[in-house]
């Protein structure tokens, strides 16, 4: 089998057309919304803020640590920001900096230098207010290219969250309208897992699950007693194929253990070989790397929006392109960015805020909380070949779907690990030196167990972000001013999430070794939603439920930041089902002229 490798030329892009769309980001949203577009015979011109590099030279996924002259670190000046700098120090974390480069904490992930050109360097993207994790990726692609591919479906306990039990706010759609595109999201790039028939978690279309090692299938064993599953990583992966020239099915050899890790023959999702190319492949698409956008451009005699005004992120020239429609996919908080940057006399707020909610409602997901186990039984057995694989295990949220738990409302579920790595993760806690600490090594690599939490963090109109009216980016552009932090509701779920583990390691006869009580910094999750929420009343949402905005026709946001909640389950493929629901729609409505 030959892989097709893409190659893009450099050429100057045609800006003198009226484009049917232009898409501003090219991650998930916005490769989903150019490839259903293109596909629809639209002629789209996809804006990208980063450059398109080679994503397989940089990540190297077959490279063996000894292989790397610095067991895979950057060269001396790049830095990662590290926990407690997030905590003790003030956003912008890079100002004064003496390292000439410095990323979000996933540099620090033991490979720094396979992301660092898909990493943002902070000191040229700054941003201020309350701390915050921000990890953005700057390429074709964003953050597809490094995400850890956990593929989950959100459900009506979900979409509808308030009706349940009273908080926040119900989305204005219910699984039914999203699972036919859940399916079509399955179907076109592939999803490995195990179905189980769970209400809370709904079952994609799966393709051939992971193995579960021998602790895992204990634990599972002992969480069917319970009323709880650990189910098989639901992996945005293809283990069987699909039908997609430029990518493999899954052989199970790469560094999905490493992480950040990346697929050179892109058996996990990314958005370009998943979805750009083949929207390329179509002539309907042009894209146009290294373009910023920082405006949403308005026709001053209808308030629709007629275009997007960008800098060349290298030349720093600056240009305009026109189109129909204009969806923005620059990634949640991006997204919001730009409506607060595209004021007018039209829109003095920003474009699509006559409701003032751009910005607000954020939310994510918690984490940082878990427990380490021991299987007894598994030390000093033979070696099993675990590693190479997209993922472990996966535990649902069992909490506040028939029961009420004191304390908190919403849910969490863990995301675990056990087995064989090509790298025993115990040898850095294990004491000594020569023989024995070898042998003690080999004998335990296989017998751990470990699982940490992801939890709702509840979407409240005073978790919100503004533009700051000093700082600005490299690009002259204001930046992002966070106003976020946890609430009591997070942090008395965190303290459940090691109850609970500990809970189910004991039921499993797993020596629970370790707890981690820590919550990580706001942000670490990477799973940022919220910052211009659907609705069906335009006083209090920005969209209607095909992210069309409410003000603006002709504007659509196809991101996370049209998130309701957060629900506990990752992101990232609920994205890309809305995205897909939403330009069929608009599809439609440009082809009856009522856009
Ligand atoms: C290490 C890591 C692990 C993750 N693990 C998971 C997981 O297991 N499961 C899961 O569901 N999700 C996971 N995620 C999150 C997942 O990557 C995101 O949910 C997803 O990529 C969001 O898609 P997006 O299109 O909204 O944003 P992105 O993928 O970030 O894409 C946005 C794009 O817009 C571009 N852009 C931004 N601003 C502008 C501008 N002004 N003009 C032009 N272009 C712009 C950016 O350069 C970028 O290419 C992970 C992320 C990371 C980094
Ligand atoms: S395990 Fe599969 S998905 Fe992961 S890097 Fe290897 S081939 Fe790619």
């Amino acid at each position: 089998m030959t892989l097709i490798r893409f190659r893009l030329q450099e050429q100057e892009v045609d800006l003198s057309p009226t484009y049917d769309a232009i898409v501003v980001g090219s991650g998930a949203a916005g490769g989903m919304a150019a490839h259903v577009l293109t596909s629809q015979g639209m002629q789209v011109l996809l804006l990208e803020a980063g450059k398109k590099i080679d994503v397989n030279a940089e990540l190297r996924s077959m490279q063996w640590p000894y292989d790397h002259p610095r067991r895979g670190e950057a060269p001396p000046g790049y830095h990662a920001i590290r926990y407690n700098e997030y905590n003790i120090r003030q956003p912008p974390y890079a100002k004064n900096s003496s390292f000439k480069h410095v990323f979000s904490y996933v540099g620090g992930w033991g490979g720094s230098d396979y992301v660092k050109n898909i990493l943002v360097d902070e000191k040229d993207n700054p941003y201020t207010g309350t701390k915050y994790a921000w990890v953005r990726a700057r390429v074709l692609g964003g953050k597809t290219n490094i995400w850890g591919r956990l593929a989950l479906r959100l459900s009506d306990y979900d979409f509808k969250g308030k009706t349940h039990d009273g908080y926040g706010e119900d989305w204005p759609i219910s699984y039914a309208d999203v699972q036919p595109y859940y399916d079509k999201v399955d179907l076109l790039l592939g999803i490995s897992g195990h179905k189980e028939n769970l209400p809370h978690l709904p079952d994609s279309l799966f393709q051939r699950p992971n193995k579960l090692t021998a602790a895992e299938v204990k634990l599972r064993k002992a969480l069917q007693g319970m009323g709880r599953t650990a189910t098989p990583y639901r992996a945005g992966v293809t283990t069987d194929g699909v039908k997609n020239k430029y990518r493999s099915k899954c052989f199970g050899r790469g560094a999905c253990s490493r992480r950040p890790g990346g697929c050179d023959i892109h058996a996990a999702f990314d958005s370009p070989t998943g979805l750009i190319y083949p929207a390329m492949d179509t002539g309907n698409l042009t894209l146009r790397p290294n373009s910023t956008a920082h405006e949403v451009l308005v026709d001053p005699n209808t308030g629709k929006a007629r275009g997007v005004s960008f800098v060349d992120s290298q030349s720093l020239k600056t240009y305009e392109a026109n189109a129909k429609v204009v969806i923005l996919a620059a990634s949640t908080l991006e997204s919001a960015r730009l409506m607060l940057l595209s004021q007018s006399r039209q829109h003095p707020n920003g474009i699509g805020n006559s409701s003032g909610h751009v910005g607000h409602n954020f939310c994510e997901h918690v984490m940082g909380p878990g427990v380490t186990g021991l299987v007894k039984e598994l030390v000093g057995t033979e070696p099993t070949l675990d590693d190479g694989k997209p993922g472990n295990f996966y535990v649902p949220r069992f909490r506040n779907l028939r029961d009420k738990q004191s304390g908190f409302i919403r849910g969490y579920g863990f995301e675990g690990g056990s087995g064989f790595g090509m790298i025993p993760g115990n040898a850095w806690d294990t004491p000594g030196f020569g023989g024995q600490f070898k042998k003690t090594v080999r004998e335990h690599a296989g017998a751990f167990i470990g699982m940490g939490g992801f939890g709702e963090v509840l979407a409240r109109y005073e978790n919100y972000v503004d533009l700051d009216p000093v700082e600005k980016d490299r690009w002259g552009i204001p930046a992002l001013r966070f106003h976020y932090q946890f609430s009591d509701n997070e942090k008395k779920m965190c303290e459940d999430m090691v109850v609970a583990g500990k809970e189910m390691f004991e039921a499993a006869g797993i020596e629970v070794i370790g707890e981690d009580k820590n919550i990580l910094t706001e942000g670490w999750s990477i799973h940022e939603l919220g910052t211009a929420r659907m609705g069906t009343n335009p006083k209090t949402s920005v969209l209607n439920q095909f992210q069309q905005s409410h003000d603006v026709k002709n504007l659509f946001v196809v991101d996370g930041s049209s998130h309701v909640s957060a629900s506990c389950q990752n992101p990232t493929w609920t994205i890309m089902a809305l995205a897909w629901r939403s330009c069929e729609h608009l599809a439609d409505e440009l082809k009856r002229g009522n856009l």
